[in-house]
């Protein structure tokens, strides 16, 4: 039975970085939770501080495996998100994506639940349309070493909009830009973790390329509020939706921030680009500021102080 006091949501990959806020800021608006993971990239660590709510539940559990539960609403995040990691074992990654969708949809459709993908902008793999709107079909090399995922996530949403025109499931999806914040994985070789851990060690900070390629980096509570918006707003937006934050960076100007911020005397090396690397990236978030009425808040500076602050402890 489903339950009729409380919302139960699952979020798969709940014990990742972006997971874990999110499942905190649903047990915080009084949802009933279930975390699904299989600490591929995870940790229990990221939710060690919600096993005392008994509104949380924590389940080990491999998302290309079909799961049973009764729930109202699936936030499905579960796929390794940083090169380093969805390159590891790429075939994984892309049943991942791809058999993880089918489950969580067959799902949603077994219990009547609304739910919701995790997609990124790598579906508009190196784009040649600046800024990237939703109705762009993007620039992906299908046989590449980032195919795995940008391929994977783009099949996923597929899948989704698929289920949607022959089931009728309600669906939500939304493309996720490059996010940062307490609780990303230090090793995972993203940039911000990267030159974060670098500055505070006082070692060398290593741009790939000239350090000209742009991103725009969005901090991870503007995000998990556009995904609550995103999950509750009208059943006939399904996006897909851009979330990210537009201000643009290169990541040279990245680097020189971050040893400014944390007084690093680490010096700026640079090294060979990675194949496929995106030369641009920023998202045109007019139709999430329309349908969602959502934009980010928290400006470059003041997350990054917040994440030098966690990293500061593993040092
Ligand atoms: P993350 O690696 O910290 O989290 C992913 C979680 O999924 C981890 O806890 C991992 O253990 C789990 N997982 C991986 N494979 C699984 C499987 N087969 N079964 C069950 N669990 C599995 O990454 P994140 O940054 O928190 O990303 C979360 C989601 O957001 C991902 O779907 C990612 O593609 C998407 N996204 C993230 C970003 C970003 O900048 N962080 C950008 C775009 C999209
Ligand atoms: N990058 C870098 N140095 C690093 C890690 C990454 O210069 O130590 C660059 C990388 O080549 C890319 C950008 O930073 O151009 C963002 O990389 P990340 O892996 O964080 O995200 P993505 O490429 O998936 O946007």
């Amino acid at each position: 039975m489903k339950n009729t006091l409380r919302k139960r949501i699952l979020v798969t990959g709940g014990a990742g970085f972006i997971g874990s806020h999110l499942c905190e800021r649903l047990l915080g608006l009084g949802y009933d939770v279930v975390c699904m993971d299989n600490y591929f990239t995870g940790s229990k660590s990221n939710i060690l501080h919600l096993l005392d709510n008994p509104y949380f539940e924590l389940v080990r559990h491999d998302v290309t495996v079909p799961f049973m539960a009764e729930i109202d609403q699936i936030y499905n995040l579960a796929c390794p998100a940083s090169p380093i990691h969805y390159q590891h074992n790429p075939i994984k990654t892309v049943k991942t994506s791809v058999m993880g969708a089918i489950n969580m949809l067959g799902l949603a459709k077994r219990v009547g639940a609304r739910i919701l993908q995790a997609s990124t902008s790598e579906v508009y793999g190196d784009p040649n349309v600046h800024p990237q709107p939703e109705n762009y079909w993007g620039n992906v090399n299908p046989i590449g070493i980032r195919s795995c995922y940008d391929e994977g996530k783009r099949c996923a949403e597929t899948l989704f909009m698929d289920y949607h025109r022959q089931h009728n499931i309600d669906i939500k999806i939304i493309r996720i830009f490059n996010t940062y914040g307490p609780r990303m994985h230090p090793q995972d070789g993203r940039v911000v973790s990267n030159f974060i851990m670098q500055a505070l060690k006082g070692k060398d900070i290593t741009i790939y390329g000239d350090g000209s390629q742009t991103r725009s980096f969005q901090y991870v509570d503007d995000l998990v509020e556009g995904m609550l918006r995103m999950m509750d707003s009208d059943s006939s937006f399904i996006g897909p939706v851009n979330l990210g934050n537009p201000v643009e960076f290169t990541m040279l100007e990245l680097a020189e921030h971050i040893v400014a911020l944390t007084g690093s005397s680490s010096k700026i090396k640079h090294f060979k680009l990675p194949k496929d690397d995106p030369k641009q990236r920023k998202p045109e978030i007019a139709l999430a500021k329309k349908e969602l009425g959502w934009e980010p808040k928290i400006q470059l500076e003041e997350g990054l102080l917040k994440t030098i602050a966690y990293f500061k402890d593993m040092v």
